[in-house]
């Protein structure tokens, strides 16, 4: 099988990061093309999202209410091994972390025990803010004070696009992989934790492909986005499914998709989307 990256900067990301979309995947087919597997493709693609200082994954993650970071993250392959961390702190790339976590019994550790975690595997302290975190923190924060919203409550209606990362990836021998990581939204508690580390939300790989999906949490977990989008794979193609997840949505909830499958890959948005993939024939298209 024809190997296959796509990677893409958050639904709302603007053509200013496409460089960076196109970098990650670049450096996912290096991987590939040196015999590694959709899973090292994938994990590498998100290592070059989550270092780009303006991407919220890694560095340059958003800042929560208090002004804290805490990140999420997940890798899901297609012999459904899972690896996931969430509300992460002061690690460099908690994608990283999650690999580690999928060589465990477990699939997703959380807090403080993953940052634990991650000490006692060799990841060293690392703050993880940047200028640009910090002003869209004082913003958010003038926002708030200005329109009185209940923080959580009213989320995706100020949502700009929030450069949430992700990567999918089919290697040679037909294996599927799906990678998120993120800094999360605005308007967000301590301790919130989105779709992306979410298996069957923010991502799904099993043998018929891999999905990963970008825009306000809350709505992809209850429609269990991913797996839905998987499970139409077989039926709608990998196209088709990309299309039907949408779909669910009403325009106002910002959402992006990206999946492949054995019929090549997709995308899917609602909202401006920095993306790359190598696969041919993939059309940009908006619902
Ligand atoms: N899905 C991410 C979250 O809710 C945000 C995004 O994709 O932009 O944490």
């Amino acid at each position: 099988m024809r190997p296959i990256v796509v990677t893409h900067c958050g639904v709302g990301s603007i053509a200013e990061v496409q460089d960076v979309a196109g970098r990650s995947g670049r450096a996912g087919m290096q991987q590939l093309r040196r015999g590694g597997s959709a899973l090292d493709a994938a994990i590498a693609a998100v290592v070059v999202l989550e270092d780009d200082p303006r991407t919220n994954a890694g560095t340059g993650s958003r800042m929560r209410l208090d002004g804290s970071i805490q990140m999420d993250a997940a890798v899901m392959d297609s012999r459904r091994r899972v690896g996931a961390v969430a509300a992460i702190s002061n690690v460099k790339n908690p994608i990283l972390v999650a690999r580690k976590v999928m060589d465990t019994p477990h699939l997703l550790l959380t807090g403080e025990w993953a940052t634990r975690f991650a000490r006692r595997h060799g990841f060293p302290f690392y703050d993880p803010a940047t200028d640009r975190a910090r002003e869209r923190w004082h913003n958010t924060l003038t926002e708030l004070a200005k329109k009185k919203l209940p923080a959580w409550a009213k989320a995706w209606r100020t949502y700009s696009g929030s450069d949430t990362v992700g990567a999918v990836a089919r290697d040679g021998k037909g294996r599927f992989v799906a990678a998120n990581s993120t800094g999360g939204v605005s308007y967000m508690l301590p301790g919130r934790v989105g779709d992306s580390p979410i298996v069957g939300a923010g991502l799904y790989a099993g043998p018929m492909g891999a999905v990963a999906a970008t825009g306000v949490g809350e709505e992809i977990v209850r429609l269990v986005l991913c797996k839905f989008v998987y499970d139409q794979i077989e039926d709608l193609g990998v196209r088709g499914a990309c299309d039907a997840g949408l779909k669910l949505f009403p325009k106002s909830v910002p959402i992006g998709l990206i999946a492949v499958a054995k019929d090549g890959a997709a995308e899917a948005d609602n909202r401006e989307m920095a993306w790359w993939t190598t696969a041919a024939h993939v059309r940009k298209r908006r619902v």
